[in-house]
């Protein structure tokens, strides 16, 4: 019997792949270029990591996670999201003791979340995110939405849809949460059982109920705007008023507060369409948030962090449905072709000297006709064919077509070098090893 892939993940293959690759170039460099470095987690974790950090009222810890006992009766989880996990390490290895703060990191990998599949939802899918911790700053604030936003326009995306939200500080969310009980309280009866039970732990996640009466019921629900205190209002003018001065367009959205439980301050996510008009949900989730640092031990007075996540599965999706991602196969340089198994032992030795000089190689090692190595360099995509037969190695010489011209030339082996520099460098887009 055929073995699948388990329901809700899926492989990454082909044009995929390399869109995927693409998205994580784009995704470093703009990180490194705000001075965030990388951050590899283990994707296995201590379930407690994402029980203490998220808190027990969360969708995502109490429904969502891969939570198992391993052969030596440990309960481990596979990481629903990377915040956690990321705090758990800099913690763990003091980072905030022997670093300048904020510590700025970025990360991108798989996580796993136990949801129904659907369109833009997985049960394995990658997220790649940032975390800048130990300060406590709008200006870090508004550079999470910036970098977000550089990331999207470098990978081509339009017509974004930036929401931004203030959860305030513990004050506002306290006053907050009461009123939210006064609205909801005469309809509690008539509400889902989830939504029952968030009413007792946290009444702020009503608002993200998905059921439709729900939805309803929350439209009229009182605004946390309504419950800033006056310094938490500020704050976010503070961040609204940085993204304005970088030209970032956005729009408050009351209704944003996000789904886990240690966020305050400034919320945002990201939303985009296809031109399709398919709708993937939103690309991208973060916000601020106070206090999982003590969480796990670490220091109380830098207990402060900013953050984004993106769903990489859904930014792949759009670029692919926009015809974003054409150019990202870089293709083969060269498609050796050996006429006859004679030249065989000399094209595996030629095409590792070329390697050599950067350039990419493949060749084949069996005997193909002409026309069927041709056939294959047009599917490598190879801007170049080096065709070897016995009596040009005999000469120290090869036969060089360029694919796209058809031009060819004879060229010395002993001066390879020289020519394929010169024939590269004169090709629009330039050689790209160099
Ligand atoms: P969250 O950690 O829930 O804020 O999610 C951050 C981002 O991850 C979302 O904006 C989505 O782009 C992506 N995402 C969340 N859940 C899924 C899922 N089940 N499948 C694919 N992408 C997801």
């Amino acid at each position: 019997m055929a073995i699948n892939s388990v329901k809700g993940t899926h492989d990454i293959i082909g044009k995929e792949a390399m869109g995927y690759q693409y998205i994580e170039n784009v995704f470093k460099a703009v990180c490194e270029l705000y001075g965030y470095r990388p951050l590899v987690t283990p994707i296995l974790e201590h379930t407690e990591v994402f029980t203490r950090a998220t808190g027990e009222a969360s969708d995502v810890v109490r429904k969502e996670m891969y939570t198992f006992l391993d052969k030596g009766g440990r309960s481990l989880t596979l990481r629903p999201e990377g915040t956690a996990g990321a705090i758990r390490c800099l913690v763990e290895h003091k980072l905030a003791a022997t670093n300048d703060l904020p510590l700025k990191y970025y990360y991108f990998g798989p996580v796993f979340r136990y949801e129904r599949p659907q369109l833009g939802r997985y049960r394995q899918f990658i997220q790649a995110g940032i975390e800048a911790v130990g300060e406590d700053s709008p200006y870090l604030d508004a550079e999470a939405i910036v970098i977000a936003m550089r990331t999207l326009d470098f990978l081509g995306f339009q017509n974004l849809k930036v929401k931004v939200n203030s959860l305030g500080d513990q004050a506002s969310r306290d006053a907050y949460r009461n009123a939210l009980r006064d609205y909801f309280r005469p309809h509690l009866d008539s509400m889902c059982a989830d939504c029952q039970e968030r009413f007792k732990l946290n009444p702020l996640r009503m608002l993200d109920c998905k059921v439709p009466s729900d939805i309803e019921l929350g439209k009229n629900a009182p605004n946390i705007s309504d419950y800033l205190s006056d310094e938490a209002e500020k704050r976010f003018y503070k961040t609204l008023s940085l993204l304005n001065a970088l030209g970032v367009e956005y729009e408050v959205d009351p209704g944003l507060v996000r789904g886990l439980d240690y966020y305050g301050q400034v919320v945002f996510e990201v939303h985009a369409t296809s031109s399709s008009g398919a709708d993937y949900g939103a690309l991208l989730g973060g916000g601020h948030y106070d206090g999982m640092l003590s969480d796990f031990g670490g220091d109380k007075s830098i207990d402060h962090g900013v953050g984004f996540a993106m769903g990489v599965e859904r930014l792949y999706s759009i670029l692919q449905e926009d015809g974003k991602l054409e150019g990202v196969d870089p293709g083969l340089d060269i498609y050796l072709m050996p006429l006859g198994e004679d030249v065989l032992p000399d094209c595996f030795e030629l095409a590792e000297q070329i390697r050599g000089l950067g350039y990419t190689v493949s060749l084949p090692y069996e005997k193909l006709k002409m026309g069927a190595m041709f056939k294959r360099a047009e599917r490598a995509n190879a801007k170049f064919a080096i065709i070897v037969g016995s009596d040009e190695i005999a000469m120290g010489e090869v036969q060089l077509k360029n694919l796209a011209t058809k031009e060819q030339i004879s060229a010395k082996i002993e001066t390879l070098q020289e020519t394929l520099d010169s024939l590269f460098g004169e090709t629009e887009e330039g050689h790209h090893h160099e």
